[in-house]
């Protein structure tokens, strides 16, 4: 058993410094594949919200008038020792969030090509002209919305915090971070890393703590003038509220309930391989996961026989041995998704495979599907951000659009088919605010995300977050002679 001295220690970063929390309090983040405390991290409350906004606003003026290409100079700087220190996070985030090694290399550097393509993106945001009448010129400036709050969930720490971060910052605001508060380590790591390399004191801080005491504070603070929320829809509409109280921008990036419908004409063994990555990524804890298999009825039988063969060669174990899949991230969340397995027993019957927790220590459960799943059940609707897939069966195109719009979700959707025309047509009609056809998780860092319905609004992502963390002012002249 570890004891507090053994554990790492984590602070707050405000103004460039490592400093701890008003209250002095400390709070214990643990390893999920053990269920050991694995380290300690200072707890913000409202005092500490205010005086991290308050070095955010105070070096705003500098760094939006920073020229934009040095801008993104610095941010490749980031990009650069986010990937020299890879290893390292990635073990941290291991430990941290409980994902296989593998993931957490590649979050972190899908972190790194967040501050890599953002620092890109730096010096071309400019506006438009307007052609009016000879008597005016008219033109739009994009400008930063100034401080902005980021707050993350535990699923993909490292991955959402460029996904948030690094547009905030190449457009020219300064940024409050609150991270997950059972996944805080890595986003104080790289807040110190861009201090290394040179990113203004005041321009980035992290405020580790709990929703209620840290996220309220700071998507409620009126010195705020933009909200980046990821995270589940009850809070998100919480969050949301709060930033409208004061008039304040906010995009909400929040659950989903995928659908992922096959055909027989699909490349069957890729769609396998794409369902599997789809729903057991991260042990189902993904927004975009492909939590609803609605399959053909012709292939049904033979496409679960070989879903489930695989499922049952799946290595699960503690993320540090890299497993296919590791434990979930807590005992909250596991009690929560252990909940639905023994409510999908009720309203599905017995899984084809799965459905229970593993007796080991940690917070594993073993990957699950339930077939025969009517949209009416609960099981159907409602996000279990869990390795656990529910199967419909479907006859024709109508009936599998009915079934992929039957939520209340809308993140994204997939198709498996190698009929084109068909797949388009799934693009088109179904509501989602990104389509993978052939390949579920296809698209990267330069592709838009978020969602549709409940899923949420604004888009992160590519281009479409400069929309996201940049105003537009218009500007005209009367340029007749006066
Ligand atoms: P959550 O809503 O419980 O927490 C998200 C963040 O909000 C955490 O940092 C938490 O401390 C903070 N928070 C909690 N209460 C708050 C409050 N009252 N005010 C301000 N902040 C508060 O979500 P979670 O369980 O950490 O994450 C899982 C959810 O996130 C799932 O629903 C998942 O689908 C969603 N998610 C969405 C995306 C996306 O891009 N759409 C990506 C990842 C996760």
């Amino acid at each position: 058993m570890a004891t507090q001295t053994d554990l790492s220690t984590y602070d707050l970063i405000i103004n460039g410094d490592s400093v701890t929390a008003e209250a002095g309090e400390y709070f214990e983040t643990v390893n999920p594949a053990t269920a050991e405390p694995f380290a300690r991290v200072s707890q913000a409350r409202e005092p500490d919200i205010d005086r991290a906004v308050a070095a955010a606003a105070e070096t705003f003026d500098e760094w939006s008038s920073t020229p934009p290409e040095e801008r993104g100079r610095l941010l490749n700087a980031v990009a650069d020792e986010i990937r020299s220190q890879q290893e390292r996070l990635a073990q941290l985030e291991t430990r941290d969030n409980g994902k296989p090694l593998s993931h957490a290399r590649s979050d972190v550097e899908t972190c790194a090509r967040y501050f890599e393509y953002y620092a890109g993106v730096a010096d071309k945001v400019h506006g438009d002209s307007i052609p009016l009448t000879d008597e005016y010129v008219d033109y739009t400036v994009r400008e930063p919305l100034g401080v902005t709050a980021q707050i993350i969930p535990w699923n993909l720490p490292t991955n959402i915090f460029g996904r948030s971060v690094a547009p905030a910052l190449a457009t020219g605001n300064t940024a409050v971070v609150k991270p997950a508060e059972q996944t805080p380590v890595t986003a104080v790591e790289i807040a110190q890393l861009a201090s290394k390399v040179g990113i203004p004191d005041g321009v980035l801080n992290v405020v580790p703590g709990y929703g209620r005491e840290a996220g309220a504070p700071l998507s409620s603070h009126s010195d705020v003038d933009g909200v980046s929320f990821t995270g589940s829809v009850p809070t998100g509409i919480e969050v949301g509220k709060s930033a409208v109280e004061n008039v304040t921008n906010v995009h909400l990036e929040l659950g989903g309930k995928s659908p992922n419908v096959v055909w027989p004409d699909a490349d069957l063994d890729s769609a396998v391989d794409s369902t599997m990555t789809g729903i057991f990524a991260n042990a189902g804890q993904v927004c975009s996961a492909g939590s609803r298999l609605i399959i053909h009825e012709d292939i049904k039988n033979e496409f679960l026989d070989e879903l489930v063969d695989r499922i049952e060669a799946m290595e699960i174990d503690a993320g540090e041995a890299d497993p296919d899949m590791g434990p979930l991230v807590s005992q909250e969340h596991f009690k929560k998704v252990t909940d639905y397995l023994e409510l999908g027993r009720k309203e599905a019957g017995d899984p084809l495979v799965g459905g229970e927790a593993l007796n080991r220590d940690g917070y594993f459960v073993e990957p699950t599907v339930f077939d025969d799943v009517d949209s009416d059940m609960r099981i159907a609707q409602e996000e279990i951000f869990g390795p656990v897939l529910s199967v419909s069966e479907f006859s024709s195109e109508a009936e599998a659009m009915e079934l992929a719009n039957d939520v209340d979700y809308g993140l994204v959707a997939g198709i498996h088919t190698q009929n084109m025309g068909r797949a388009h047509r799934f693009a088109r009609d179904v509501r989602a605010g990104q389509v993978y056809v052939n390949e579920w998780f296809a698209g990267g860092e330069e592709t838009p995300f978020g969602g549709f319905k409940q899923s949420g609004f604004g888009r992160e992502k590519g281009l479409a977050a400069v929309d996201a963390y940049t105003q537009i002012k218009n500007v005209c002249a009367d340029i007749t002679p006066k």
